[in-house]
């Protein structure tokens, strides 16, 4: 991804979806008529993107209604607390929400683990930089709840699929075939910094078992463009994702 484009029709991924981020880590912007969503936070540095692509597009701060973390790992949460200061909603599953008022956490085991890969190693490296260490915790949030339609830009639909954190969830917003999927499916290795198909995160689940059997809850989507936490955009049936990442 060209991170230093930040027109319009470059982020553009989905209609009225804007991809923001990094190549390793991506965050979104979903517009539409009443207002923006931003859907997830990033890490700290990130946060210039959204100022400027606000400014570019003719938005100001107060368009933006709502943050919704898919999970509140560090570098899905970066920046929710400037966005929170500024007065905007902080939409979390509880079962994460100790996460996100508990951090900068320190990492976790696996973490440690997997620094030999040279994939990871540079993976860990970026986040370092981008501030995943200085993550400010935000206490408020507004709940969500599986089957929920938010009341927010683009109304988006929880679907509640625990395992890589106990709230991870994944939004689906029908009317434009989107899934954004958080950490539920990635489509790149984020071990071995390899773009491919729909995959589990592995080794960084919290509760990998628990993670998998989640996969049954995106049954009966359809066809979507899937925007996951890490990795390029993929389009198909959310079964054949499923498949795959089983
Ligand atoms: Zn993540």
């Amino acid at each position: 991804m060209d991170t230093a484009g930040t027109e319009r029709s470059g982020r553009e991924v989905a209609t009225g979806i804007y991809r923001f981020g990094t190549s390793r880590i991506n965050w979104y912007v979903l517009e539409a008529e009443d207002g923006l969503t931003v859907v997830d936070a990033g890490l700290p540095a990130h946060w210039p993107q959204l100022g400027d692509w606000l400014a570019e597009n003719g938005y100001e701060f107060g368009d933006v209604a709502a943050l919704v973390v898919t999970h509140a790992d560090a570098d899905h949460v970066g920046f929710a607390a400037r966005l929170a200061e500024r007065g905007v909603p902080i939409y979390c599953h509880p079962a994460d929400r100790s996460l996100l008022s508990g951090q900068p956490q320190g990492a976790p085991g696996w973490f440690y683990r997997n620094l030999w890969r040279p994939g990871f190693l540079r993976y860990a490296v970026e986040m370092i930089r981008d501030g995943v260490t200085s993550v400010e915790p935000v206490a408020e949030t507004e709940p969500l709840a599986a089957g929920e339609v938010l009341p927010v830009p683009g109304e988006p639909r929880v679907v509640f699929a625990p395992g890589h954190t106990p709230g991870s969830c994944a939004l689906s917003v029908e009317d434009r075939d989107v899934l954004f999927c958080g950490d539920v499916l990635a489509t790149r290795n984020i071990f071995t910094g390899q773009e491919g198909d729909p995959q589990l995160l592995g080794a960084a689940d919290e509760d990998h078992e628990e993670a998998r059997g989640s996969l049954d809850r995106l049954d009966g989507l359809g066809s979507v463009t899937l925007l996951p936490g890490h990795g390029n955009p993929w389009q198909g049936e959310v079964e054949t994702a499923v498949e795959s990442a089983r």
